[in-house]
């Protein structure tokens, strides 16, 4: 159970998806003045050292966040997210990525709260390291060891009325996508106007494809983007895409994923299988409205170009080493 380290995957190509809508969704939030809750149920470590241990060993950041780094005219989503990954490395070299509380509080205004759960003994250690260096109001930012699915019902309905919810586990225990969709079902019953943003992976398994399905009979606003990068494997295993499922979404943010999404898949794709999806309920209850599968243009071009000759810094946006 407890083997999941988020740090060797830190950056890769689902951590793009996953964090560039996480910072759109923010910056919607923050257009208001009135205060709003982040409810992180599956937090990792925060803050990663790309040239680490773990993260320099997979090297799964090539094939992810450095594959963005330089690439020409990317959307306004990708921009976004790559100033806030800049704002984590001044001095213009990539070698620290924000997860999911990194980015968060980075975006968060003083009167906005964020709670963090993450139940492995190691990670949460470290999580409050960083959020300690990162210099967080310990008023304003609550990290729980306990089980993030059941601490969601215990702080729903935030009491600001407005917030977002990241359900984002490590899917290692494929209870997860059930226990996944019931606190979605349960939290749009304590929570209805809440934002709730659900990550999920792309793999050869019937839980996760059956998740999303589910999700989708939603009788909510919704809008669903995947995004593969390469062919599944022929033994079953590894993560050839991933996809996120956001209830209640800013309504801007369909619009950015429709640019976004092709310029992304252009820019991660790893074979000609690369692909996305964009997928969004008309109305509540309505059946869903989907752009076609859309293949990569020019996958097999980018893919047989190396990473680090398309990791040149090029409009502030920090490169790797
Ligand atoms: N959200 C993070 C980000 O985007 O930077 C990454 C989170 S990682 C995919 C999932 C984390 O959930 C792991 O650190 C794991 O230890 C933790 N975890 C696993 N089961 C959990 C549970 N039931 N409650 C809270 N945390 C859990």
């Amino acid at each position: 159970m407890f083997s999941y380290r988020h740090a060797f995957h830190a950056g890769n190509h689902a951590d793009v998806l996953k964090h560039a809508i996480l910072v759109q969704i923010l910056d919607y939030f923050n257009r208001k003045e009135a205060p709003y809750w982040v409810i992180d149920t599956h937090a990792g470590a925060g803050l990663y050292a790309l040239d680490g241990e773990w993260a320099g060993q997979s090297g799964e950041v090539v094939d992810g966040l450095d594959r963005l780094l330089g690439a020409p005219q990317p959307p306004e989503l990708v921009t976004r997210y790559l100033r806030a990954i800049q704002d984590f490395n001044p001095d213009g070299v990539a070698n620290r990525y924000p997860g999911s509380p990194a980015l968060t509080l980075h975006a968060l205004r003083a009167h906005d709260k964020l709670r963090l759960f993450e139940l492995h003994p190691t990670e949460i250690e470290v999580l409050q390291d960083t959020l300690r260096q990162l210099g967080s109001a310990r008023r304003q930012v609550a990290i729980a060891r306990e089980d993030g699915f059941g601490g969601l019902r215990r702080l729903l309905p935030p009491p600001t009325r407005r917030g977002l919810v990241l359900i984002d586990p490590s899917y290692e225990d494929k209870q997860d996508y059930r226990h996944t969709l019931h606190a979605v079902r349960d939290g749009l019953e304590r929570f209805a106007s809440g934002c709730f943003a659900i990550w999920y992976p792309l793999v050869q398994r019937v839980q996760a494809h059956e998740m999303a399905r589910a999700l989708e009979r939603l009788p909510v606003q919704w809008l669903h983007a995947t995004l593969t990068v390469h062919k599944p494997s022929t033994d079953g295993l590894g993560l050839h895409g991933s996809g996120m499922f956001i209830i209640n979404p800013p309504w801007t943010l369909h619009q950015e994923l429709r640019s976004a999404m092709p310029w992304l898949t252009a820019t991660l794709a790893q074979d000609d299988h690369a692909r996305h999806t964009l997928t969004t309920s008309a109305s509540p209850g309505a059946s869903p409205v989907a752009s076609p599968e859309s293949p990569a243009p020019q996958a097999q071009a980018r893919s047989s170009r190396p990473a680090r000759d398309r990791a040149q810094p090029q409009n502030r946006s920090p490169s790797r080493k």
